[in-house]
């Protein structure tokens, strides 16, 4: 097979495309899809059902066409956002399958962050060098529990989105840190008020699977994650000029069709709106107090096959992430499967969403991303391109930005230092 290639390996100098790899073996359909793939046409959805069941003989063709694509569209850079973790509510009025954040009123972790609870995290994010405040949250947790509707009026605040957005406001007059919300399904009106305040959001579609709301499944009686009340949030964001993440979370019941369909749908949506500034895949993992604790985990091998994928799909120019504490032992590997950053890392508290599995500290993210080739960069939870477009960025946060930012749009050097 001749994947043509400028990229050069970075000891011997010697371009990729001088070889073959062994690629001969990948049959002509596949071959041609990654071929066109490298010339700039995006995988169709057909060879994208294909190359997600790759065979092991075609797995090597696939990761050595996504890791070529990334590297023209992102060099060798993988980036991160330093980060403090603020989670405002873990009420929820969601009970996805796999989730040990929520909980429900009366149990001992139940808990929603006062005011000046959330300035001290914040504060010690700050003294950190951390530039994103991440509220993280359960979602809209009044309309299931009698608790959260009774703590927002003594908050004084008519709903959690409300309270949210006046959190954010807070955090960043006093600390300047940037903040990033992932809150779930928003109308227009509350991603106005969100808006204002914060820098950029965060929503996974998970999946575009609606039959994973049956009875039995992981969003079963889950109101906010019905796919396309999601795909329209993110949609609107769009319309509205606000930067977001979101992503794949694989191994939930969904088929590696379904999961090609989410790709697809995300990349319809920044086709029309722009605003889908990194996808993420992201590896469910069996937890024991949980519905779907007997459930298998998806492999390393099915992370790299949908990365791959993810990237053929998505393009050159897409930010790629997975999380390094989801497979904290084999991480590394996803540098070859066409990822360009690791998302946001937290030198001060632990990753309430995942806490057993603690992020794996900045030094040792740069060593490991140095040993695979790759120079680590601080950006900002704001992606550099997004950064450069004014429609992304809000009048009261641009001086803070700016001023946080080299010409590249990544955190300059002066600020990386702590
Ligand atoms: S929506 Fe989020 S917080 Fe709520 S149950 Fe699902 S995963 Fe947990």
């Amino acid at each position: 097979m001749a994947i043509e290639s400028t990229v050069e390996s970075p000891k011997s100098k010697v371009p990729f495309g001088t070889f073959d790899f062994g690629l001969s073996t990948v049959d002509t359909q596949p071959r041609v899809a990654l071929e066109r793939a490298l010339e700039g046409t995006p995988l169709t959805r057909q060879e994208a059902y294909h190359l997600i069941r790759a065979s092991a003989a075609e797995v090597p063709a696939l990761l050595l066409a996504a890791s070529i694509l990334r590297e023209r569209g992102k060099g060798r850079v993988a980036t991160y956002s330093r980060k403090v973790f603020l989670p405002l509510t873990n009420l929820c009025r969601d009970r996805c399958g796999y989730c040990t954040f929520a909980r429900p009123p009366g149990h001992p972790d139940a808990h929603t962050m006062a005011p000046d609870e959330v300035l001290a995290v914040a504060r010690a994010g700050q003294a950190q060098g951390c530039k994103e405040a991440l509220f993280s949250l359960g979602e809209k947790p009044e309309e299931r529990h009698a608790l959260a509707r009774a703590q927002l009026r003594r908050l004084g605040y008519p709903s959690t989105v409300v309270y949210l957005a006046a959190m954010c406001e807070l955090v960043y007059r006093e600390t300047g840190l940037l903040p990033h919300v992932n809150c779930g399904v928003l109308t227009r009106d509350e991603l106005l008020q969100l808006r204002e305040v914060c820098a950029s959001m965060g929503l996974m579609l998970e999946s575009a699977s609606e039959r994973l709301l049956l009875p039995g499944q992981a969003h079963y009686g889950c109101p906010g994650k019905v796919p396309a009340l999601r795909l329209e949030t993110l949609a609107t964001a769009g319309e509205l000029g606000i930067a977001c993440t979101s992503g794949l979370l694989i191994g939930i019941g969904e088929t590696p069709e379904e999961r090609v369909d989410a790709l697809f749908a995300l990349r319809e949506l920044h086709e029309r709106w722009g605003n889908v500034q990194e996808v993420i895949v992201q590896n469910f993992r069996a937890k024991p107090d949980t519905r779907m604790r007997a459930w298998s985990e998806p492999s390393v091998l099915d992370m790299l096959r949908t990365i791959a994928v993810a990237r053929l799909v998505l393009g050159a120019d897409q930010n790629l992430q997975a999380p390094p504490n989801l497979a904290p032992d084999a991480y590394q590997v996803y540098l070859f499967a066409g990822i360009n950053d690791w998302g946001g890392v937290s030198p001060v508290t632990r990753d309430h969403i995942n806490p057993e599995h603690a992020w794996p500290m900045i030094d040792e993210l740069r060593a490991v991303t140095a040993e695979a080739g790759f120079e680590l960069r601080e950006r900002l939870c704001l992606y550099p391109e997004y950064v450069a477009q004014p429609r992304f960025v809000r009048g009261r946060l641009r001086g803070r930005i700016e001023a946080l930012v080299d010409e590249r749009g990544m955190v300059r050097e002066e600020e990386t230092r702590w």
